[in-house]
């Protein structure tokens, strides 16, 4: 199963998404502040007035249509270029692009304040799909583009530029909505371990970072290249992601060749897995997700294949006890047999079977 990476993600939407959606334009006056908006096309949702910003959902960095938010202010003058408006989103404060008025419908002044949402897509759309199938994960549409374009026929709806826009994608198991009581809080307490504000995890997950810790924190290897571990984007929207899956079906191409899955559960969206790095004591991350070569250069001081190795020695030991992908070098989850016809490896196998991870599916089997 390939497992989609917030960096492929965030360059997706940059690439495609954004010519999905329908535009609308709306022949009014400016509003003024606060006022409610929807969404027509994704945005980013960061925290700071910039495409620098980091993102307030870490899990998930782009607002989907039709998302509504309230903007309270603007950064300069409405739909020109560089202006931001500061908004509120599912409880939170960020901003978001203001530069362009078809990104978004505005609606009417409101002056109370918007309660926290769950992603709309979460509750089951009439007209709907069935799983018909199930992986290790929950749900899922099927391993073939026979079983999954049925599938994403009933979920999408083609649109007259011959793109697809897919609000149907149903919930089920293994898609935990980003209300579901099984998701909490990733721990902001740990030394050796940082994790990502807002981003969400099972029980199970945020234990083993707890684990992580305690082991890091004796560690003679740690100790001796001070380094700590960055956690990013533990569970993600399984629906938000099937629709992006769906999407290429829907254009005949298999989402497997782009570095995603097939629409359904997968260890992100069930909340077993995160996104692990090694940071050096300079700050750099030597285990990106774009290291996908044996001489992967990351602008570490510790080689790729030593922070590789260090990192599967930290997760992987029979304390912290999570296993890796064995075709990405920074994917770890909690939970599940460790069977090499499922992908999985623990140290030193990850090394010595699967190197150089080739960040494909196809380098499931041992080189
Ligand atoms: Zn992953």
């Amino acid at each position: 199963m390939s497992i989609r990476t917030g960096l492929f993600a965030a360059s997706f939407v940059a690439l495609g998404v954004v010519a999905l959606a329908p535009t609308t334009s709306v022949a009014q006056a400016d509003p003024s502040f606060p006022f409610d908006v929807t969404l027509t096309r994704a945005l980013g949702f960061r925290t700071s007035p910039s495409l620098e910003g980091g993102f307030v959902f870490s899990g998930r960095n782009y607002l989907q249509p039709p998302a509504k938010l309230k903007l309270l202010r603007a950064t300069g003058p409405l739909w020109r270029p560089g202006t931001f408006c500061e908004a509120e989103h599912a409880g939170k404060t960020g901003y978001i692009r203001c530069d362009d008025k078809s990104a978004m419908a505005v609606g009417a002044a409101s002056t109370t304040p918007t309660a926290p949402t769950s992603t709309p897509a979460q509750t089951n759309p009439a007209g709907a799909p069935q799983y018909k199938s199930k992986n290790s994960f929950g749900v899922s549409c099927g391993n073939t583009m026979e079983a999954c374009t049925e599938f994403c026929k009933q979920a999408c709806d083609i649109l007259p530029s011959g793109g697809a826009h897919c609000p149907r994608v149903p919930g089920g198991e293994g898609l935990l909505p980003e209300s579901s009581p099984l998701l909490k809080d990733l721990p902001r307490d740990l030394k050796y371990v940082k994790t990502d504000r807002g981003d969400k995890g099972t029980s199970e997950t945020i234990e083993g970072l707890r684990r992580l810790d305690a082991w890091l924190a004796s560690s003679p290897d740690r100790a001796k290249y001070n380094y700590t571990v960055h956690v990013s984007n533990c569970w993600r929207d399984g629906i938000v992601d099937s629709q992006k899956e769906c999407y290429f079906i829907m254009k005949g191409k298999d989402p497997r060749d782009l570095k995603l899955a097939m629409p359904g559960a997968t260890p992100h969206s069930s909340g077993k897995a995160c996104d692990v790095h090694l940071i050096d004591a300079g700050g750099k991350n030597a285990v990106p997700s774009s290291a996908c070569t044996a001489d992967a250069q990351t602008g570490s001081s510790i080689d790729f294949k030593t922070a590789s190795r260090l990192l599967d020695e930290a997760m992987t030991n029979d304390k912290v006890n999570a296993q890796r992908l064995n075709y990405e070098a920074w994917h770890y989850e909690w939970g599940g047999a460790v069977r090499d016809d499922d992908c999985r490896c623990k140290a030193p196998e990850c090394q010595q079977k699967f190197w150089p991870p080739s960040c494909t599916p196809r380098g499931c089997k041992a080189h």
